[in-house]
């Protein structure tokens, strides 16, 4: 695809944050293009937890009923240490709020129902498989060379919002550095398909006696999908750690290295460092 010479706004990745400003922007009236690495939304498990905000900011542009309507609502959870439950939490909720104080939701979802809110303006479009590879600031606007699959291209935009996530090529070229905290800890992911009853809470167990001094997270997802996030210890390898024999095998009792919530057969459909 021969990219426009010129567009008002330009955004770099069309992840989650990409995706809701260019729906965002086409409710305004404004036009904008999207540049997306991927060939198309984010696949695996990632952000699963969306809170009353962005549920807030997704109802802006339309794209809350799909939401809603496939996501796992929750408004509280428990924390265990060892064999013993030490906190259950609940989070401020009323009836009468329109939406749940959290929403568990595969990342991927609140790609494609951005996405479908900014296509129903269709003041915007999403240029898949080609990466922002340079950015030159002007007195006006800013010249941003693009890689596709045609071979690079370069678009002049009024403006360019950098939504490339945490390794932003927009901030790299700029020289902006992303300030803050950061710690070290190294965790497996594993979704789990398992039908369950269990009710959906945020499920944590620190030093757990099937991983004595990690940490497990456990969230319920829509699609029967348990995600399971636990620690690793810093001497273990994360590449051996997500190796089929690593992992629960399908047929198998999930609980040996996790902690899940029945004993009732379950297969692993994807794992991540
Ligand atoms: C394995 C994993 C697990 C995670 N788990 C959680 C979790 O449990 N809870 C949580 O809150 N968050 C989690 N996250 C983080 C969460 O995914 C991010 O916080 C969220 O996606 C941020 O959204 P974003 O749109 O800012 O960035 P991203 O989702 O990172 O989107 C950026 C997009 O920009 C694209 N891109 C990058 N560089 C370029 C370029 N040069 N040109 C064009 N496109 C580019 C990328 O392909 C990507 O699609 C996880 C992330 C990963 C990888």
């Amino acid at each position: 695809m021969t990219l426009p010479a010129h567009v008002p706004v330009l955004i770099a990745g069309g992840g989650p944050v990409g995706l809701t400003l260019s729906a965002l922007l086409s409710a305004q009236g404004i036009t904008n293009l999207v540049i997306e690495a991927d060939e198309r939304y984010c696949t695996g498990s990632r952000a699963i937890c969306m809170s009353r905000r962005s549920q807030e900011i997704l109802g802006w542009v339309g794209a809350d009923q799909a939401l809603v309507a496939k996501g796992l609502s929750w408004v509280g959870g428990r924390s265990h240490w060892r064999h013993t439950e030490v906190l259950h939490f609940q989070m401020p909720s009323e009836p009468t709020q329109r939406f749940a104080p959290m929403v568990n939701i595969q990342q991927f979802y609140v790609e494609e129902f951005a996405h479908r809110a900014a296509q129903s303006v269709g003041r915007s479009e999403v240029q898949w498989a080609s990466r922002v590879s340079a950015v030159t600031p002007h007195e006006k606007g800013v010249d941003v060379e693009v890689i596709t699959p045609e071979g690079a291209q370069t678009v002049h935009a009024d403006w360019l919002v950098a939504c490339d996530g945490g390794r932003s090529t927009v901030r790299e070229q700029l020289g902006l550095q992303l300030e803050g905290t950061q710690y070290e800890g190294k965790y497996v992911i594993v979704d789990v398909v398992q039908k369950t009853q269990r009710a959906v809470e945020r499920l944590a167990w620190f030093d757990p006696p099937s991983n004595p001094g990690s940490t497990i997270l456990m969230h319920r997802q829509p699609d029967d999908v348990w995600r399971i996030d636990y620690q690793i210890r810093d001497d273990e390898d994360p590449l051996e750690a997500v190796k089929p024999e690593a992992r629960p095998s399908p047929g198998s009792r999930c609980g040996s290295r996790s902690t899940t919530p029945s004993a009732s057969p379950c297969r692993a459909t994807g794992t991540g460092v």
